[in-house]
């Protein structure tokens, strides 16, 4: 007996902080992949197409349905704002050993 049959499921692709258009507050927005598969034996074989986008707030929960265009402006959104986070981190600890340089003049820094 061969059991087939489908099953939807949620994955978290991506994430930006903005103010959410339900309740009004800046807090983290996930973007949110709900996909249907095709099942054999429970395991998960195909998708469906491709899926259906939301933004889900994780302040108040709202989730507001998207459409893929703005899910993958979003994904391009919320990967260069890791990329800029990422360069914001590195200049600021080059910037502190530089600080550190030329205050000690290659001496350990004063304690107290
Ligand atoms: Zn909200």
């Amino acid at each position: 007996m061969i059991i087939f049959g489908s099953r939807t499921s949620s994955k978290i692709v991506a994430m930006l902080v903005f103010v959410c258009g339900a309740c009004g507050r800046e807090a983290a927005q996930r973007l949110v992949r709900r996909r249907t598969w095709f099942t054999l034996f429970f395991t998960p074989i195909f998708p469906f197409g491709h899926g259906t986008y939301a933004i889900s707030c994780a302040y108040c929960g709202a989730h507001s349905p998207i459409t893929r265009e703005n899910a993958d402006r979003f994904v391009k959104d919320s990967e260069a704002a890791q990329i800029n986070a990422e360069a914001d981190r590195i200049l600021a600890a080059e910037d502190a050993r530089i600080a550190a340089e030329q205050n000690g003049q290659g001496q350990p820094p004063l304690q107290g």
